[in-house]
């Protein structure tokens, strides 16, 4: 019996490893099994060798020194590192922290705890295609500010916010530069230091590498940058995060940021074919809207709402042949509609009717052609079996009916 290939469309949530990246892990579990602090014999000499090799590696794939690489656990500890490291740091200089609305939750709920911590925070609103204002940033900077922390591009849109002039107005307000750059790291050309962005978060997980080891790049000269440690111990990484080193998955990650480096441009051009072809074809469904800016946008990112076809029911109808993510965020117990969408003016109907898809090293064009098909499929017995598409396609004005029960 043929096994039924299920058609992964949700690389924004993680990527599968590269197989080149699991094969450079393995011997770092079993006969290179130091620990990369242990100084008096082989086993730990190797380990470090291989982390001092992994940073390097890394570090060519920002253009940065290796000494300018901290390991974390991930993005999301390399968020809360460079956020609460820099606040605590820079106190003395002020206590207003600028970011966006429609930042990563790692982001938003490490400022909520700042917040209770004393610290002012900003969150700037984003237009319609998802792109901050750059006069609002810098109207919104004042002589206690710190820190802005502006994402490179969405998780959920793959909207690119202009980092350069983002860059330079921190620069003219002598204001440090931090970007959760988990989405763009290896997908893109993301150099820090010639963009003039001081501090960058990002995860293998998310470039072909393993899940549980991310880095924070801290500049080390104009303008030398430092956090305070989030994590007590042994004094790893320079002071600013201890705990012993994850060796295989440290050595997965520069791996995976090498093949990275030398392979992103043709996987950008092939998967950006294969994304345009995508949504191309799925916008020639009637009532649907592309969300965010398209011509500042990530290679293999679509998002797209069907209007009047709820998302999580759509998805239902792909009988799980395709995996995706739906503008719904399923909280404890409700479907919340996702803020990023919100944050960009759509109302709660349309956020709930946008699907992500998000495409990958390993996606198809056989994969992307059977999507299109499921998704015509699904979107047009959705409407079928929906009153509202049948009252839409009679003319009537769905803005002026009143939906009360009495
Ligand atoms: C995935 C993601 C994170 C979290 O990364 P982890 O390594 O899973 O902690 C943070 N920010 C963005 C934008 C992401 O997409």
């Amino acid at each position: 019996m043929q096994q039924r290939r299920l058609i992964y469309l949700d690389n924004n949530a993680t990527t599968p490893c590269d197989p080149r990246v699991v094969d450079a892990m393995i011997p770092y579990f079993y006969e290179k099994h130091g620990n990369a602090a242990s100084r008096s014999h082989q086993f730990g000499w190797e380990a470090e060798d291989a982390v001092d090799y992994a940073r390097e590696q890394i570090a060519q794939l920002l253009n940065v020194e290796d000494k300018e690489i901290i390991f974390t656990s991930g993005a999301t500890e390399a968020n809360n590192l460079a956020l609460k490291g820099v606040f605590e740091m820079y106190s003395r200089k002020g206590n207003h922290i600028i970011t966006v609305e429609t930042e990563h939750k790692a982001i938003l709920d490490t400022c909520k705890h700042l917040e209770k911590s004393g610290a002012e925070v900003t969150y700037l609103k984003v237009g319609e295609d998802g792109l901050i204002s750059l006069a609002d940033l810098e109207a919104a900077i004042k002589p206690t500010t710190i820190l802005v922390s502006v994402m490179w591009a969405n998780n959920e849109t793959g909207v690119i916010q202009p980092m350069r002039e983002i860059a330079q107005i921190c620069e003219k307000h002598g204001v440090l530069f931090h970007s959760d750059a988990t989405q763009a790291v290896g997908k893109i050309k993301t150099h820090p230091r010639e963009i003039g962005v001081h501090l960058l978060s990002f995860t293998a997980h998310k470039m072909y590498g393993p899940k549980g080891v991310g880095a924070l790049y801290v500049s080390r000269k104009n303008p030398r940058v430092k956090v305070t440690a989030q994590m007590d111990g042994g004094g790893h990484e320079r002071g600013m995060r201890s705990g012993t080193l994850n060796v295989p998955g440290i050595v997965g990650f520069g791996k995976a940021a090498e093949i990275a480096r030398l392979e992103m441009d043709q996987d950008a051009a092939r998967i950006s074919k294969l994304r345009d072809h995508l949504e191309q074809e799925l916008v020639k469904l009637e009532e649907t809207k592309v969300n965010g800016n398209v011509n500042s946008r990530m290679p293999h990112v679509s998002n797209i709402s069907f209007k009047h076809v709820e998302g999580e029911g759509l998805m239902m109808t792909f009988n799980q042949n395709i995996a995706v993510s739906s503008g719904s965020a399923c909280t404890s117990a409700s479907l919340e509609p996702s803020y990023v969408l919100v944050g960009m003016g759509l109302g709660d109907d349309l956020a709930h009717s946008s699907i992500r898809f998000s495409l990958g090293r390993l996606t198809t064009e056989e994969e992307v052609n059977s999507a299109i098909e499921l998704v015509r499929n699904g979107v047009n017995h959705m409407r079928e079996l929906s009153p509202i598409w049948e009252m839409y396609q009679d003319g009537v004005d769905l803005t002026k009916i009143e939906w009360s029960a009495h």
